[in-house]
């Protein structure tokens, strides 16, 4: 697909004495908030105004003729594009975004490219979320507002469009960092057990949370709704696949905001249509922005656009951390959010 690409020129004022401004290129559109800061600290911002990604020539090329790199989950930042970057010392790739599976960060650190992410700013956001899609998929909320639309309404009954209840219940949550923690302490008002699997922190963690360390298995086992917040990394691509999903018990619910690959979404369908499972909820997902078509055929499911982080405070605030970052790179100072510190100490 030939996509246009209309680029915005923001000034700064950086270079007033003569010398050039340091360049920072935006990929895709951001929240204005994350541009201004960009333009108020001196530098010269273009932003790809197209909102679609960037074909991968032109991320290269842009690679290759900035200072900086702003990046969205939508990039694909693989060693060609960091080649490109390291040979014109481009100083920072700024994600905007917690995760970072978008960006061949092992590439960056040999080529030494500082890589950034946006931690934390969007880790309630994305909880809320998480627990938004846990009940609208235990209480059919989409199902039942979709039946009232087609005018299917035609009185009250004992039977009608029947749910799960999530007070009282088995929550499991696999990968207990920010966010898996932020999803525990909102589970508190629904009177709900927790377990949780995180292979990195122990059964400290969880004490404050009255959360109960447990390993994957047993947390599959066990849960009436399993939700992951776990990053994509080689060990976590399909981290639940069918065998894991043949654990669950047929009444529960498999829900997702991590990133899509580490759910077996062909897995998933066979699951859910063979009743291993009762139902799923999913913000992201294995080929997007495509789903398997069998998901879209289910009415058991619920998804959702990778809207997890989607309020506009938080939006905001990750575009706002992003340019920090990128300020601090330019500046020469370490960027507060590095996924790659090695690279800061190497450079320095
Ligand atoms: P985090 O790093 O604070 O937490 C991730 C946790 O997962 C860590 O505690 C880590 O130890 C654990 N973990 C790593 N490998 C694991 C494994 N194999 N099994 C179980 N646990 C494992 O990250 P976070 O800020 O909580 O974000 C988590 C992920 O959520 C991000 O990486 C991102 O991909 C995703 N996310 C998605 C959206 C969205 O819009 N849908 C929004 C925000 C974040």
């Amino acid at each position: 697909m030939v996509r246009a690409v209309s680029v915005h020129t923001y000034h700064g004022t950086a270079g007033k004495e003569g010398l050039m401004a340091p360049r920072v290129y935006v990929t895709r559109v951001i929240p204005r908030a994350g541009v201004d800061r960009l333009q108020q600290a001196g530098f010269d911002v273009d932003v790809n105004e197209g909102d679609v990604p960037l074909r991968q020539d032109d991320l290269v090329e842009k690679a290759r003729s900035y200072d900086a790199l702003v990046t969205l989950l939508t990039d694909r930042v693989d060693r060609r594009v960091l080649e490109a970057a390291a040979s014109a010392d481009l100083k920072i790739v700024a994600n905007v975004a917690v995760g970072y599976d978008n960006v061949d960060v092992a590439a960056a650190t040999d080529l030494g490219i500082p890589v950034t992410n946006t931690p934390g700013v969007l880790t309630e956001t994305t909880a809320d979320f998480a627990w938004a899609l846990l009940m609208s998929v235990a209480r059919r909320v989409p199902e039942a507002e979709q039946f009232f639309r087609a005018g299917k309404y035609h009185g009250w009954g004992i039977l009608m469009l029947l749910g799960e209840d999530v007070h009282g219940k088995t929550l499991g949550i696999a990968g207990f960092g920010r966010i898996g923690q932020a999803v525990a302490r909102r589970a508190a008002g629904f009177d709900v057990k927790i377990l949780y699997y995180d292979p990195v922190l122990g059964p400290d963690v969880g004490k404050p949370f009255g959360a109960q360390h447990v390993e994957l298995d047993t947390l599959l086992r066990e849960s009436d709704f399993v939700s992951v917040h776990v990053p994509l990394t080689p060990e976590t691509r399909h981290l639940i696949s069918t065998q894991q999903l043949q654990l669950m018990k047929p009444t529960a619910y498999l829900i997702n905001t991590s990133r899509g690959p580490v759910v077996d979404e062909g897995a998933l369908v066979e699951a859910l249509r063979a009743g291993i499972i009762k139902g799923a909820a999913l913000d992201v997902f294995e080929n997007e922005p495509l789903a398997h078509p069998g998901l879209l055929e289910l009415t058991n499911v619920v998804l959702t656009p990778h809207i997890a982080s989607a309020s506009r405070e938080t939006r905001d605030r990750m575009a706002t951390t992003a340019a920090d970052n990128a300020i601090a790179a330019l500046q020469g100072r370490r960027p507060p959010n590095l996924v790659n510190p090695e690279v800061w100490t190497e450079r320095k």
